[in-house]
C-alpha cells in the first residue's frame, strides 16, 4: 500500500525523510525476445518507465526526497524550472500539487506545443516563460524567484534544474539498493546502463551501488553534456548523497566503476537513424516505449555492447513516455509500418 499521507524514514539506512509517490520496487523484466531478436543476452530491463506515480518516470525517485525535505522544512510552494518539454517540471507539478504545495515553474524559451508543459498547466503549476534560450541562467531566476516569494511571506523550496541535488540524489540511492535484491538470486550483472541528463540519477546510483558495496560497472550515456563536463558533477553530487547517507563514500570511488559515453550526437532532443531503429525494435519484441532524448540513446549504447559483454546487461528504462507517446514513439512507428 502506498501511502500519500506521510512522510516516511527510509529503514535501511539513515535516508532523509521520503514523501511516498512511487509503488517499488520498479520491476525488473528479462528481455526475452529482443534477445532472441539480438542473439545475445541476457539482458534486464529496470522498469522504472513504471513507477507508479503519473507518467513521471525516474523523476518520481528524487522528488520523493526533495518533497520529503520541503515538508519537513514547513516549505508551501515549491520552485524549479527547466525547458518547455522538461519532464522534469512535469512531474514535479504533479508531486508538489499532490503533497499539498503550490509549483512555480521557471520555463526557458516559448511555450510551443509541448505535451509536458501542458501537463505541468493542467496539474496547477504556474508556469513563468523567460522568452529567451537562455538555459544556464534558469537555476538563478529560480533562486531568485525563491528569494522573491520568501520576501512576500510564502516559504519556497528551490530545486536546480532535473531535481539534482544531493538529496535528490539518494533516490536512485535506494534504487540501487533496490536492484541488488531483485538481483540476488541471479547472475551479477556484467555491465549497467543508464541514461545520463542532469545527473542525479547516476549519481545516486552510483553511491547506492558504493554502500551496498557490489563492484558493478556502470556506463552513464550522457546525452545533453559532454562526458568531460558531467563527470566531475557526479562525482560531486555522488559524494554529497553518500555524505547524507553516512555512507564511507569519499568522491573518488564512484568514478572508479563509472564509464562515461557521449551521446549528444545532432542535439538534445535528437536521436540518430540507428538509435531510433533499436528503439522501434524494443517496441517491437518488448512494448517497451522509449523516447528520442534518453531512451533511444541509451537502449542502443546497452545494446550495441551486449555482443561482446559475457555476462547479463541492465538496462534502466527511465522513462519519458510522455514526449515517447507524443513526439515520436507510436506516430513514427505507426508512419512506418513494416519491420525496423
Ligand atoms: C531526466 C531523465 C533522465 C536523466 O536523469 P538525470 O537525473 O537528469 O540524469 C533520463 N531519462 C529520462 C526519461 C528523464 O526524464
Amino acid at each position: 500500500m502506498v501511502t500519500r499521507t506521510a512522510v516516511t524514514r527510509h529503514p535501511a539506512c539513515s535516508a532523509p525523510p521520503r514523501y511516498p509517490l512511487a509503488v517499488l520496487p520498479t520491476p525488473l523484466t528479462r528481455a526475452h525476445r529482443l534477445e532472441a531478436a539480438l542473439g545475445c543476452g541476457p539482458l534486464w530491463i529496470k522498469r522504472d518507465d513504471l513507477a507508479g506515480f503519473g507518467v513521471a518516470g525516474n523523476k518520481t525517485r528524487p522528488l520523493e526526497y526533495l518533497l520529503g525535505e520541503a515538508l519537513a522544512q514547513g516549505c508551501d510552494v515549491l520552485v524549479t524550472g527547466g525547458g518547455p518539454g522538461s519532464n522534469f517540471t512535469a512531474a514535479a507539478a504533479m508531486a508538489a500539487r499532490t503533497a499539498g504545495l503550490d509549483c512555480e515553474l521557471i520555463i526557458w524559451g516559448d511555450r510551443g506545443d509541448s505535451a509536458n508543459l501542458a501537463l505541468a498547466t493542467a496539474a496547477g503549476a504556474r508556469i513563468c516563460l523567460t522568452g529567451d534560450r537562455d538555459r544556464a541562467g534558469i537555476d538563478d531566476r529560480v533562486f531568485a524567484r525563491a528569494a522573491e516569494l520568501r520576501a512576500g511571506g510564502r516559504r519556497p523550496y528551490p530545486v536546480p534544474r532535473g531535481g539534482s541535488t544531493p538529496v535528490g540524489a539518494v533516490g536512485f540511492a535506494v534504487a540501487a539498493a533496490e536492484l541488488v535484491e531483485q538481483l540476488r538470486p541471479h547472475p551479477h550483472p556484467a555491465l549497467l546502463v543508464i541514461a545520463v541528463g542532469s545527473g542525479g540519477s547516476c549519481a545516486g546510483l552510483l553511491a547506492g551501488l558504493d554502500m551496498a558495496g557490489v563492484g558493478w560497472p556502470v556506463l552513464g550515456v550522457s546525452v545533453s553534456r559532454p562526458p568531460g563536463e558531467i563527470g566531475a558533477r557526479l562525482t560531486e553530487l555522488a559524494s554529497g548523497c553518500a555524505r547524507l547517507l553516512g555512507g564511507p563514500c569519499t568522491g573518488s570511488a564512484p568514478a572508479g566503476r563509472l564509464t562515461l559515453v557521449d551521446a549528444v550526437g545532432a542535439g538534445f532532443g535528437v536521436a540518430s537513424a540507428h538509435e531510433r531503429e533499436r528503439a522501434l525494435l524494443a517496441l517491437r519484441t518488448e512494448g517497451l516505449l522509449l523516447d528520442d532524448t534518453y531512451g533511444a540513446p541509451a537502449l542502443a549504447a546497452a545494446l550495441d555492447r551486449m555482443p561482446d559483454l559475457g555476462g547479463p546487461l541492465v538496462y534502466w528504462h527511465t522513462g519519458g513516455l510522455v514526449p515517447a507517446i507524443t513526439q515520436r514513439g507510436a506516430r513514427e512507428c505507426a508512419a512506418q509500418g513494416g519491420t525496423p
